[in-house]
């Protein structure tokens, strides 16, 4: 049974009986924009309104830092903008209900020139539905499809940028600390080198000082980013300086329990690395290489290093870390992309196993050698390769979290309040450590915790993204005071 409760900080929320919130099933195909887009040309004011649950305020926040990305702004009210957005959900009839009715108003009150994007759980699974209700509507996308709607306003630039580092994330559970920035790879698809120019890494004393800093204000996870990580160092001549930068800040910081690695570069996986990860009690078992595609011919029209060096760093991880959490990024659609080239891409997937697995359809980006490429794949190929791929990877994502039913894991709360299941009981919404923030999966507790504390719980659901989760009798409060205590190996 489902029940929805009103609150305050979201129209509705969906919660299953057994205490967990519905997570919104594999990103659908979408209708693009009716024609009418070129009157969003340039910076674009939107007005987005978010329905649902906990799950759908996430993808609308990631759905904002790429529309930030491409200059967009967000306004307060419907009339001041270009473009109007609607996160809807659409698990049972009154959410669909309440979804159309905003819809409905929002078309109401439309000013000439203004569009409307109707986005999320309700137009993945009843798009048709949307569109009879209300035919005016510009465009539909289906749930975790932030890439292609930015896209679809000029914002594709932001595709392979990284999350900033920024005041506001004192005080949160979670800090990114950028370790570099700019890059020296040259992939065909990407503008970023270009914009930001040549790799820099930040002075490891400095880095140190910042995640002490983040530490002293409470974050119980640094989130270590760059657009390539493990070219740390190498501007200075340093082949191990990742290694190293991992050994100092996990000795700096022994009180933030989760230290986690992003963006690893194929090829640039060493012993080494994987080695310093494994020996680190504080460095999560879990690596994002984004390796693009699966096969080999692609990845030479990317500019990027070859299939073998793809096998050869997840074997090298896999090798220092048995149970290692893998995240992978790909491309589908990227110019002259074949059938059999794209079932390379899958084979390569299903042959890895990775645990999460984010896509992109290839979006041109001005000024890059792709863009100009021959052989641009048609959008209905590219979305249907999309929805073919991410069919895949979701089944394997739930068998990787069917695996951890039973077992106790540490979950990180993010909720700043709770929610309520069907039963009255309050849920929070957090993270273990096999979810990296904003791109992966989440974990719904139940229970009462405030933001930043992490709960020692056990395992006893599996959805296709999300774990369902009791905290541990007697002890709610996992004792996480030293890095000891707070191993993140489940
Ligand atoms: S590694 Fe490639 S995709 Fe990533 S920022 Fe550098 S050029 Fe772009």
């Amino acid at each position: 049974m489902i029940v929805v409760t009103p609150s305050a900080s979201s129209k509705v929320r969906v919660v299953t009986a057994s205490g967990g919130i519905m997570s919104p099933g594999p990103p659908a195909a979408f209708s693009a924009p009716n024609g009418t887009t070129g009157t969003l040309d340039g910076a674009v004011k939107y007005h987005l309104v978010t329905l649902g649950c906990a799950k759908n305020t996430v993808d609308s926040m990631r759905l904002e830092a790429a529309l930030r990305g491409g200059r967009h702004t967000s306004v307060a009210e419907p009339e001041q903008a270009d473009l109007l957005l609607v996160n809807t959900c659409g698990f049972i009839d009154a959410a669909k209900d309440e979804s159309i009715e905003v819809v409905r108003e929002l078309d109401a009150g439309r000013q000439a020139g203004q569009q409307l994007y109707v986005i999320g759980c309700l137009t993945q699974i009843a798009e048709e539905t949307v569109r009879q209700a209300v035919p005016g509507v510009d465009a539909t996308f289906g749930a975790e499809q932030w890439d292609a709607i930015a896209a679809s306003v000029g914002a594709a630039s932001a595709t392979f940028d990284i999350p900033d580092t920024a005041l506001p994330v004192l005080g949160q559970p979670s800090a990114y600390l950028k370790i570099s920035d700019g890059c020296d790879r040259p992939c065909t698809f990407c503008i970023i080198p270009t914009i930001k120019g040549k790799m820099h890494s930040g002075a490891a004393r400095t880095l140190i000082a910042e995640a002490r800093m983040y530490a002293a204000a409470g974050a119980k996870e640094l989130v270590l980013v760059a657009q390539d990580s493990t070219a740390y160092g190498e501007d200075e001549g340093d082949r191990d300086g990742l290694a190293r930068l991992l050994e100092e800040l996990s000795e700096a910081v022994p009180e933030v329990p989760w230290i986690r690695l992003m963006y690893a570069y194929p090829g640039r996986v060493t012993p080494r690395l994987a080695e310093a990860m494994a020996g680190l009690p504080n460095v999560v078992p879990y690596m994002d290489m984004p390796l693009q595609h699966g096969s080999d011919a692609m990845l030479q029209r990317m500019k990027r290093p070859r299939l073998s060096k793809s096998h050869e760093s997840i074997e090298v991880i896999r090798r220092a870390i048995p149970d290692v959490v893998l995240r992978s990024t790909f491309i589908v659609g990227f110019p002259g992309e074949t059938d059999q080239e794209f079932e390379e891409l899958l084979d390569f997937v299903d042959e890895h196993q990775l645990d999460h697995v984010g896509a992109f359809t290839y979006s041109p980006q001005v000024g890059t050698p792709a863009e100009q490429m021959p052989d641009q794949v048609p959008e209905d190929v590219k979305e249907a390769r999309y929805g073919e791929l991410m069919e895949l990877a979701q089944s394997i994502s739930h068998a990787s979290n069917r695996e951890m039913v039973g077992r106790e894991v540490d979950i990180l709360v993010e909720s700043r309040e709770p929610t309520q299941s069907a039963s009255g009981e309050p849920v929070v919404v957090g993270r273990t450590y096999r979810d990296a923030p904003e791109v992966d999966g989440l974990a719904f507790l139940k229970g009462t915790y405030a933001m930043g504390q992490m709960v020692r719980a056990r395992v006893d659901g599996a959805l296709p993204y999300d774990l369902l989760c009791t905290p541990v009798a007697d002890a709610a409060e996992a004792a996480f005071g030293t890095a000891a205590d707070a191993s993140p190996r489940p």
